[in-house]
């Protein structure tokens, strides 16, 4: 059996970028992942949001790492160009009181932010004109911005990859034993034995902890539903158009994606079990006239497609950022959001935890901090320009994906970067192919094809048909409701 100083439980941002920051160092590590590729949990669905560091008090973890995490967001980017916008971020309020905003400035100081400032109604619908005009008052954090977090995901796991780090797919870690002076992990596709074990398990992280009986936290899911509308629609919105907080968490924003998607969500639910991704009208549309009331840019007719994200809220609401009462077995737990946000500094923290513990951290002179981007945020030319692209034999210039176009040299170049890309929905979040506006009904065969040729097997449609069961709110269903409120 293998015998690794640190095994990582889990794919998401935390796991990945924990792995590539153990990359840096002599070490050998290794990342289990239960599903078919990495950022599939919380990662790959939510806000997207670089959060300021205000929203949450210094009397908690997430308050402690949240702007510490974003000082990173800029270096990550220039090093493995997964994609970071500082567009800053307003925390809007229809009252005229700037009470509420007083005290999210004085929070955020504490924090150590430094760029915060509370904006009258006519400043801030100079800069967003599409703001309801009753906005008497709005916070303003400059630094705040927007990334693109499954990209963001893959570019650490495939820098990590790059660095010696072993990466496991479609291995779920079924029971974890004490031997000697480490750990045997169990998975569905075989044991490894480790010195240090860190359970970054998402929603399943308490069940991971269980298994080695060193639990002091429960995960209570909370899911957040989302409306993502077409490229372009992004547009008619400058920053991050958030109210103020409740107990519920930051509530329904208005954004675009690093991409130029409008976006509005997420709500908030406790009902849902554990791992259910599916979309519902009612939530679908109470998010809707929700954000109308805030925004009132948004077309209808450009609805794309409905998603939800999955908090994995901790028993007390907090990280658990921790060597665990079992010696050697770290916790990276309860990190629902700002927890995007804070990955670079709560694997930092994990990192000194583990030196602290006996981990040695000799330098690696081999490490490579850059990753070459596979895509970059581009302006789509017209149709005319790229029809010939697309109608043309093969050739690495020749558009696969022409709602996004995507070429067949950036599909190429996706599936050749050290990490086996076993789906079709692998590609489209590595490339966008299939992300626009017919969700793929063009793309998706010719994806298969190039897929086919470069890995000289048929793609396993195993995963892509698990995915398309869950029932999500779709654009006809969406805007025949729509119309039937009319
Ligand atoms: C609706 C919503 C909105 C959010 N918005 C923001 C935001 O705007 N900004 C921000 O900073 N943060 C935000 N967050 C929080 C952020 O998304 C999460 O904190 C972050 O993605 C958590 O990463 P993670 O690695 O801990 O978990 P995950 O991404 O869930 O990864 C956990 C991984 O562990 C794997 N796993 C689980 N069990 C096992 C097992 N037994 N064996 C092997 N692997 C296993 C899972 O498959 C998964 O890949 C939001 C979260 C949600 C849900």
């Amino acid at each position: 059996m293998s015998i690794y100083d640190v095994v990582i439980i889990g794919a998401g941002i935390i796991g990945t970028t924990l792995a590539r920051e153990l990359s840096r160092y002599r070490l050998r590590v290794l990342v289990l992942e239960k599903e078919y590729d990495v950022s599939m949990g919380a990662t790959k669905a939510n806000s997207a949001i670089v959060h300021g560091g205000y929203a949450e008090s210094r009397a908690t973890l997430k308050g402690k790492l949240c702007y510490p995490g974003r000082c990173q967001f800029e270096q990550l980017d220039r090093e493995l160009h997964f994609g970071f916008d500082p567009i800053g971020s307003l925390v809007v309020t229809m009252e005229d009181a700037r009470e509420p905003l007083e005290q999210l400035v004085q929070q955020g100081t504490d924090n150590g932010v430094p760029d915060l400032e509370i904006l009258d109604g006519n400043t801030v619908r100079a800069m967003e004109p599409n703001l309801n005009p009753g906005v008497q008052w709005a916070l303003y954090c400059k630094g705040a911005g927007v990334c693109s977090p499954y990209e963001m995901a893959i570019a650490m796991a495939e820098n990590a990859v790059n660095n010696g780090v072993v990466l496991r797919l479609e291995h779920e870690v079924q029971a974890i034993s004490s031997r000697g002076e480490g750990f045997v992990v169990q998975t569905s596709g075989g044991s490894f034995q480790g010195r240090f074990v860190v359970n970054c398990a998402g929603i399943y992280a308490d069940r991971v902890s269980h298994m080695v009986g060193a639990g002091n936290f429960s995960i209570h899911p909370r899911s957040g539903e989302y409306l993502l509308f077409a490229r372009g629609t992004g547009q008619g919105v400058n920053s991050v158009i958030f109210r103020l907080p409740t107990a519920m968490g930051k509530g329904v924003l208005v954004t675009s994606t690093y991409h130029g998607n409008l976006m509005i969500g997420p709500d908030a639910s406790d009902d849902s079990p554990r791992d259910d991704t599916s979309t519902h009208m009612e939530r679908i549309a109470a998010i809707y006239q929700q954000s109308r009331q805030l925004y009132d840019g948004m077309d209808p007719k450009k609805f794309l497609r409905s998603f939800t994200g999955i908090r994995a809220r901790s028993s007390d609401n907090d990280f658990h950022i921790e060597e665990s009462s079992v010696p050697g077995f770290f916790h990276a737990a309860g990190i629902q959001s700002p927890g995007l946000t804070a990955a670079p500094a709560a694997t930092e923290r994990l990192i000194k935890l583990l030196a602290k513990s006996g981990l040695t951290l000799e330098p690696d002179p081999g490490f490579n901090p850059h990753r070459e981007p596979i895509i970059t945020r581009k302006e789509l030319r017209p149709f005319p320009e790229v029809k010939h692209l697309i109608d043309m034999p093969s050739a690495p210039e020749k558009i696969i994906c022409r709602c996004e176009q995507v070429t067949e040299a950036e599909i190429v170049d996706s599936l050749h970067r050290g990490i086996r890309v076993k789906a079709l929905d692998g590609v489209k979040r590595r490339t966008r192919a299939s992300m626009g506006w017919c969700q793929g009904t063009f793309c998706r065969p010719r994806i298969a094809e190039v897929m086919e040729r470069e890995y000289g097997e048929p793609v396993d449609n195993r995963f892509d048909i698990e995915h398309s069961g869950v029932s999500r709110v779709t654009r006809s269903d969406f805007l025949e409701f729509f119309q039937r409120r009319q």
